[in-house]
């Protein structure tokens, strides 16, 4: 199969509802930086993608950080003077503040209103809340379910444990025809979120899935690491490998219905950068493309000064820009299957560009060749798909003077990239276009 037919063959509406499910899978699962949640999940992930789960142990030095000590939780609840759980880590598991220590005591409400955070905003929402690197233990719960609780005492049991474990990832290579590297990376940590991250997760095995079946230019990295402290790892571990890295994209909060985001590399004019944006045009939805900032998601660490790696990050709706973020609300029902399908779609299409991204040369460069003799043009007057696809060859053999590739071609053309490369496949037939050799290709930014 060529690597023209990533879409083809491919039925997206079934492609989005596997995503769904999985998110489905994934849900009910108690992730955080490290710990058992984020093993499971890479588990899951292992049935669909043959994916190597990687640990490492706690306090090990990576850059300026150093490995947490791991958490764990089996049970937490607050329970009033009658016994009844008011608050309960089973019914949610973002009741309890993530990586928050052991506790078993009996305070007094105003003492406990100290540990406890809602949203007034939001009062039937629980919010998500971490202290990974304060020792802290805290509850979250509705605004309402705040407001229903009497003065007296209560008795909170937090069952966690925080020791000597270790931090896990999964990554998963898949073998290219070159060892040139496309980065897929995403977060496994949060624990009941849909939108961010499960979303993420779902469209980086589907991509994986995928490109597992078709001819591919490129080998693949996909990354699936806790947020920030995965990523610092795995650049610390890796960092003699980075220079295969041509190109990479983060995937985040890509299952909601808003208008898909696309956070520039830090070089701002990256291949990928160029790749996403003129996809994103052509498919006529509305969409932003915001430049690089030092906050976000994990793109923050690839894109730190010593390594600059060319990688964006994919997004619809950022973190921080819709209501649900971080909170109960981004749930099962703001991530939808059209949604996933459309993103997988959208990333498709990017990494196709990639892989077909080449320069050619004319070898016919003096004044155009005769097209009608060799039947590349049309007989018939009037045909618009006959005439979009000549000034797709016209284009093409113009262009192709070895500085060019396509992607410059379908950008100067405003031609379709589809169209730009299936005339490349008629014009290589005829021997009017030659690829350049490996050396001779212009280099990516
Ligand atoms: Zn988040």
């Amino acid at each position: 199969m060529n690597s023209a037919d990533f879409a083809t063959s491919l039925n997206l509406d079934d492609a989005g509802t596997e995503m769904y499910a999985l998110v489905s899978e994934l849900y009910p699962i108690c992730r955080s930086i490290t710990g058992g949640g984020v093993r499971e999940t890479l588990r899951i992930l292992q049935s669909r993608i043959p994916l190597t789960i990687h640990e490492v142990p706690s306090g090990t030095p990576v850059f300026d950080w150093n490995i947490p000590r791991e958490w764990n939780i089996r049970d937490a609840w607050v329970k009033n003077a009658q016994g009844e759980r008011v608050i309960d880590f089973r019914k949610s598991n973002l009741h309890v503040v993530s990586y928050s220590v052991p506790v078993r005591t009996r305070i007094p409400l105003e003492e406990l209103k100290k540990h406890l955070f809602t949203l007034p905003d939001h009062p039937d929402w629980i919010p998500y809340r971490t202290s990974y690197y304060a020792e802290n233990w805290g509850f979250c719960l509705s605004h309402n379910e705040l407001m229903r609780l009497k003065d007296g005492e209560y008795e909170v049991w937090i069952d966690a444990s925080l020791g000597k474990g270790h931090l896990t990832y999964g990554e998963y290579h898949l073998a290219g025809e070159s060892a040139e590297e496309v980065l897929i990376s995403c977060h496994v940590c949060h624990p009941s979120l849909c939108n961010d991250n499960l979303s993420g997760i779902a469209l980086a095995v589907s991509l994986a899935q995928r490109l597992g079946q078709v001819k591919r230019r490129y080998s693949y990295r996909f990354l699936f690491t806790p947020g920030t402290i995965g990523s610092i790892t795995w650049l610390s571990l890796n960092e003699a490998q980075l220079s295969r890295i041509k190109h990479g994209l983060v995937l985040a909060c890509v299952g909601d219905s808003g208008k898909f985001t696309y956070k520039r590399t830090r070089r701002g004019n990256a291949e990928i950068d160029r790749a996403v944006a003129y996809v994103l045009r052509h498919a006529g939805s509305d969409h932003e493309i915001l430049n690089f900032s030092p906050y976000g998601y994990d793109e923050r660490q690839f894109c730190s000064p010593a390594f600059n790696l060319p990688v964006g990050c994919f997004m619809r709706t950022p973190h921080g820009r819709f209501p649900e973020y971080h909170t109960s609300a981004d749930n099962l029902d703001l991530v939808r299957p059209q949604n996933l399908s459309d993103s997988f779609a959208r990333c498709l299409s990017v990494l196709q560009i990639l892989e077909e991204n080449r320069a050619y040369l004319n070898q016919n460069p003096k004044c155009e060749p005769q097209l009608g003799k060799r039947g590349l043009y049309r007989t018939m007057g009037g045909e618009t798909d006959g005439k979009s696809r000549e000034l797709a060859m016209l284009w093409l053999l113009n262009l192709s003077d070895g500085s060019h590739t396509l992607l410059d071609i379908a950008e100067e053309s405003g031609l379709e990239f589809g169209l730009i490369s299936s005339a490349r496949d008629s014009l290589v037939q005829h021997g009017l276009l030659k690829e350049r050799p490996e050396e001779a290709q212009p280099t990516c930014s």
